[in-house]
């Protein structure tokens, strides 16, 4: 068939004792439906996290000269961290606190054993029936690979489109091959509860479900941390308010800025992690 397009599942290039034997076993093969065994694809992911683990361990930073204190710290005054019984004193200090799942204030969601990204790595049994909670980056590649996995997965998206952050065209793409890929996508779609194992929609609609995933944002860890002893600003959502250097302003630190440059400039911005103080 010149220039045609037909497409071949194999072609084999040399009719050599390779050849021979590669095509005639590629031709007696049927098609069939994967098993998965979610059970294994799982204990796979904790060892593969398991083996990453050493990279990022106490132990690597330790042996380059890091002291490291495995405990929850906080700041307590200008140039003061409190740990583990210790007071450190710090002439900067890197708010490195990261971010964490937000529960949208739904009722019933605190009774549903609602998945997040901290517990999802638990699982070990296939939720047949999957609802995700929010559209962003999570949501969507947690749908496509619960889908993949065999779970049926609906995702539920307030916005008028996924990805909201992302060009329209990118949005439509990724709609698309979730929806090839078996996902029930609703958008303009707003959550009002939760209720024996049923999401309830605004207007009335409910969605059964075995387990539910939210996805639906993150949130700065900058609550407990003691940021109002040391004047460190945060704004409504909890990030630390930065300069376009990703300086905090604290009482007592010996920042390069002047205060007056520093309070003056256009351009504040926000960070979630990272900023120093
Ligand atoms: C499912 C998922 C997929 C992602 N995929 C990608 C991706 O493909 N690419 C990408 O770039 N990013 C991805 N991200 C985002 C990425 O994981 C984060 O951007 C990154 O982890 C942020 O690092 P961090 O150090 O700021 O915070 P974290 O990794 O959250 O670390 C913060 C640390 O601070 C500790 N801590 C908190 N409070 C205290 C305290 N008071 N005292 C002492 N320690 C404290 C916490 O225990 C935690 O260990 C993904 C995130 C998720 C959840």
């Amino acid at each position: 068939m010149k220039g045609g397009s037909h497409r071949y599942d194999l072609v084999v290039l040399g009719g050599g004792t390779a050849g021979l034997v590669s095509s005639g076993a590629a031709a007696g093969l049927e098609p069939v439906q994967p098993r998965i065994d979610f059970t294994r694809v799982m204990e796979h992911v904790a060892r593969a996290i398991a083996t990453v683990a050493p990279h990022d361990s106490p132990e690597r930073l330790r042996a380059v000269g890091v002291e490291v204190i495995e405990a929850e710290g906080r700041f307590v005054a200008p140039g003061r961290i409190e740990t583990a019984g210790r007071t450190l004193r710090w002439r900067t200090a890197i708010i490195a606190t990261g971010s964490h799942p937000v529960l949208p204030p739904l009722t019933g969601l605190d009774q549903a054993q609602a998945l997040t990204t901290e517990n999802l790595w638990d699982l070990r049994e296939l939720p047949p029936r999957l609802v995700v909670l929010g559209g962003g980056p999570i949501g969507c590649e947690l749908a496509q690979a619960f889908a993949r996995l065999g779970s049926h997965v609906t995702l539920v998206e307030l916005a008028d489109r996924l990805l909201l952050k992302e060009e329209p065209e990118a949005s439509a793409l990724i709609a698309d091959r979730l929806c090839s890929e078996g996902v029930d996508i609703r958008t303009r779609t707003r959550a009002r509860g939760v209720h024996d194992g049923e999401l309830l929609l605004e207007g009335g609609e409910t969605l059964a479900f075995d387990r539910i995933l939210v996805a639906a944002g993150r949130a700065p860890r900058s609550a407990a941390i003691g940021l109002d002893r040391v004047g460190v600003n945060i704004d409504d959502r909890g990030a630390v308010i930065v300069d376009d250097r990703l300086r905090a302003r604290s009482r007592g630190s010996r920042s390069p800025t002047p205060r007056s440059r520093a309070s003056a400039c256009p351009k504040r911005r926000r960070a979630s992690a990272g900023a120093t103080a």
